[in-house]
């Protein structure tokens, strides 16, 4: 079958504090720059899938965005409608881990070139082959942003293709009105959502729902399937089969060597909707996606655990006896 997914969004350096704990408030070291953002850790994983990817975004004429835009390239993304501004730094975030499960960040994203990404970034032109767009919610990070991602979900939408969303919501961010006002929107035309679970209770219409219950009355309303991502555990499918019953399927998380947890997610979501394109089952799917998470936080650096067909194919090989699943 043949596709090609858009998406748009933030494209970044990360440093990463060297110690567990490390305070931002304090002198500390860290370690990169790694080549970083949602949407290009996303488009990086489609990329190397061996599948079309088209990404949109902005960086400074800098060594930094030098840097994002080669390691795109090298795996395969197409980087044509990536600008290079020259009055604009290339966005940046620093990041500190307490525990497994606990991040804290300081992004430098609406104030750097990431912030110049508008609706006039938007080529129709590299759009045209494109049949599916993929919407980071933390992509809507201003009102610029957020028109530039409209324009080209009705494009999309307009022709026939298929949008997914992940909200990938981040506490540093939730004071972004634009933000979460765009959510409504974005959901009206989800065909694939893929929230994390800590998110499900933000998508709730009433409290002490349960998380089947949220997600039944979003398929309701039309999303046609759903990924709830529980990071060690795995994750849960909610959908319909073809037989239109309603089904879920749980997956155990794989046994891995944890490093660092950021990317997981969207390695994720870029295996699990490149591959529903591409025709295959859900429940394949969802079993590559697994172990592309499960390799993602095997690799210190948010866009270094991205993985081929072959070295997810390997790993399941390798790890049939070992799964819980
Ligand atoms: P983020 O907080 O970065 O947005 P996320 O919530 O979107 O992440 P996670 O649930 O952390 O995504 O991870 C996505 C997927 O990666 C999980 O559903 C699981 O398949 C896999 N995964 C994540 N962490 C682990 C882990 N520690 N061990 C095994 N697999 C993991
Ligand atoms: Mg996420």
């Amino acid at each position: 079958m043949s596709f090609k997914i858009c998406t748009i969004g933030e494209l970044l350096v990360e440093f990463l504090a060297k110690e567990q704990n490390q305070r931002f408030d304090q002198t500390g070291e860290f370690i990169g720059p790694f080549p970083s953002g949602a949407p290009a850790i996303f488009a990086d994983q489609v990329a190397k899938l061996g599948f079309q990817v088209v990404f949109f975004s902005c960086v400074g004429k800098d060594a930094f965005g030098k840097m994002c835009i080669n390691r795109l390239e090298k795996d395969g993304v197409i980087t044509e409608g990536i600008t290079s501004h020259k009055k604009a730094n290339t966005g940046s975030a620093f990041v500190t881990y307490k525990g497994e499960d606990e991040r804290d960040f300081i992004f430098n994203i609406p104030n750097s070139a990431c912030g110049l990404l508008s609706f006039n970034h938007i080529n129709e032109n590299l759009l045209k082959d494109c049949n599916h767009l993929h919407v980071m919610g933390s992509s809507l990070y201003s009102f610029r942003a957020i028109d530039a991602m409209r324009k080209a979900l009705d494009i999309i939408k307009n022709k026939g293709g298929t949008i997914s969303f992940d909200p990938n919501l981040r506490k540093e961010m939730f004071d972004i009105q634009e933000m979460e006002q765009s959510f409504d929107y974005i959901m009206e035309y989800t065909d694939i959502f893929l929230p994390s679970e800590n998110e499900v209770s933000y998508f709730a219409h009433n409290n002490g729902e349960s998380e089947e219950q949220t997600m039944k009355a979003l398929l309701e309303k039309g999303i046609k399937h759903i990924v709830v991502k529980a990071g060690a555990k795995g994750a849960n499918y909610y959908g319909y089969d073809e037989q239109n019953n309603y089904k879920s399927i749980h997956v155990d998380g794989y046994l891995t060597n944890f490093v660092d947890p950021t990317g997981a997610g969207d390695c994720f979501a870029a295996t699990f909707v490149s591959l529903m394109l591409a025709g295959f089952s859900v429940e394949k799917a969802l079993q590559y996606a697994n172990v592309s998470g499960a390799l993602a936080v095997s690799k210190k650096g948010p866009m270094e655990g991205t993985s081929t067909l072959i070295e997810l194919e390997k790993f399941l090989s390798h790890n049939s006896m070992k799964s819980k699943s």
